[in-house]
């Protein structure tokens, strides 16, 4: 059994202050711990800062995925943490980026989190040692790198910054233009044109709604086994995968072909974690990071803990259950298993997933309705509060609305009554 004790083990270091690094420095801090959180922006908020920042040339990387007009695919009820909720005076339950960047700024400023956050210092290395962490932070402001060392690591650096292009024969012939999703930030920019846009998920359909007021047409293509509703948007026609591209468009697997100005993926993003080193032993095989056990502590190195993989789920909600689990445990208020029964754990559920024929790496850390056993089972485990049944129920009244309810869906206000109970346009939902 590998033990940890507060006496010996206290400093942490919080890589990133989005929703998951202030999280996860709130409630360090709270633990009794010492805690810092580094963030290489000049601002806390991550995916929630909206700028029409762009690439200046192939080595500069653009930190937000945030467009214009965005509204949220979650309501505000299940966006809070736990122990601090979107103020009552919000209107509406699905709101603007910026309101979630204001609710950020303010969760920081309740726990006064501002002297533990470290602005436009980027961790460029961590390294395990012996007995603690080398973290060699690289401070933007003075351009001065230094290693500072640590006793605990959490991995709070977010996933919708490095897109993930699927190969398609014959993309490179295409003439026209070529973009991810992840530097979309206007619709205007498509007046006129005829754009095919690759993916139904979330951000896919979102931006198909956004596009098609400006675009002449838009194409959506995808491979959802039941067409998402685009009745209410005249000028979208779906279309099913492409099979390969030509110079001026796109034949799709139904043998159709159609011609476009600009093409769009929105086909997500991969896991990358350029600053740890390779002795931290963690490799990602198609966004399947491992070994971790409970999809979030490193088998090899358990001071370490990555908040915010699973994806399907309740991002406050899972960051703040996954902070307060692995707490228990880098407090020495629980023990963790051996490394054994923790790679055995890990076989056993990766096996499930593979049985029930998941067998995709991409999807190794989905959750979906598996979330609500993962909570049950991080709150067993280490005796923490579990997530209220209503957020579990209000949940299940959003799930899959942005495909089917589209038009509609964002229209709907919720209310939570208690913790079991929630009001859906001031009606009692059974
Ligand atoms: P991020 O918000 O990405 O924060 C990571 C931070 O780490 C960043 O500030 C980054 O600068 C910093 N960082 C990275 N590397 C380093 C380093 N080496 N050193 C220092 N700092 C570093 N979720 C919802 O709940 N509802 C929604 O409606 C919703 N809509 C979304 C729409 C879009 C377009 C996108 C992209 C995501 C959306 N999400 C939504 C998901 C959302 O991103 C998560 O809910 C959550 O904000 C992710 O938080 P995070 O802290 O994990 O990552």
């Amino acid at each position: 059994m590998l033990k940890t004790s507060m006496d010996q083990k206290r400093r942490v270091c919080v890589i990133g202050a989005g929703t998951a690094g202030l999280c996860a420095l709130k409630n360090s801090l709270e633990a009794g711990l010492d805690a810092v959180a580094y963030e290489r922006g000049t601002e806390i908020g991550g995916t929630w800062i909206f700028s029409e920042e762009m690439p200046k040339d192939e080595y500069d990387e653009v930190q937000s995925s945030m467009y214009e007009g965005l509204r949220t695919n979650l309501p505000k009820e299940v966006m809070g943490y736990p122990d601090y909720s979107y103020p009552e005076d919000i209107d509406e339950s699905f709101i603007t980026s910026n309101q979630v960047l204001e609710f950020l700024r303010s969760y920081a400023e309740h726990f006064k989190l501002k002297p533990h956050i470290k602005l436009q210092h980027e961790v460029i290395r961590v390294r395990p040692r012996l007995d603690d962490w080398e973290v060699y932070v690289w401070d933007h402001s003075t351009d001065t790198c230094d290693p500072v060392y640590y006793d605990f690591v959490y991995v709070c650096n977010g996933h919708y910054t490095e897109p993930d292009i699927p190969e398609v024969e014959g993309l490179d012939l295409f003439e026209g233009k070529k973009m991810h999703s992840h530097l979309y930030r206007k619709a205007d920019k498509f007046k006129d044109e005829s754009v095919l846009i690759v993916g139904a998920g979330p951000s896919g359909m979102d931006i198909t709604n956004h596009v098609r007021v400006a675009a002449k047409q838009v194409l959506l293509s995808h491979h959802l086994p039941n067409p998402p509703n685009t009745a209410f948007m005249g000028n979208v026609t779906q279309k099913p995968d492409v099979q390969r591209f030509t110079r001026d468009g796109a034949i799709f697997t139904d043998g159709s072909t159609e011609s476009f100005d600009h093409v769009m993926f929105c086909t997500g993003y991969k896991y990358t974690f350029p600053c740890l080193s390779t002795d931290v032993g963690i490799q990602v095989i198609d966004n399947f990071v491992q070994p971790l056990w409970k999809h979030c502590i490193n088998i090899n190195h358990p001071t370490m803990a990555f908040v915010g993989l699973p994806f399907n789920v309740i991002p406050t909600h899972i960051f703040d259950m996954q902070v307060r689990f692995t707490l228990k445990f880098f407090t020495g208020q629980r023990e963790f298993p051996s490394r054994k029964e923790m790679i055995a754990e890990l076989e056993q559920e990766i096996g499930e997933r593979w049985g029930c024929g998941v067998h995709n790496h991409k999807k190794a850390h989905q959750m979906g309705e598996r979330q609500f056993v993962y909570y049950n089972e991080l709150a067993r485990l280490a005796g923490i509060e579990n997530i209220k049944p209503v957020i579990h129920k209000l949940m299940k009244d959003c799930g899959k609305k942005y495909i089917f309810e589209l038009d509609t869906y964002r229209s709907n206000r919720y209310t939570i009554v208690d913790d079991d109970n929630f009001l859906k346009n001031g009606k009692a939902i059974v």
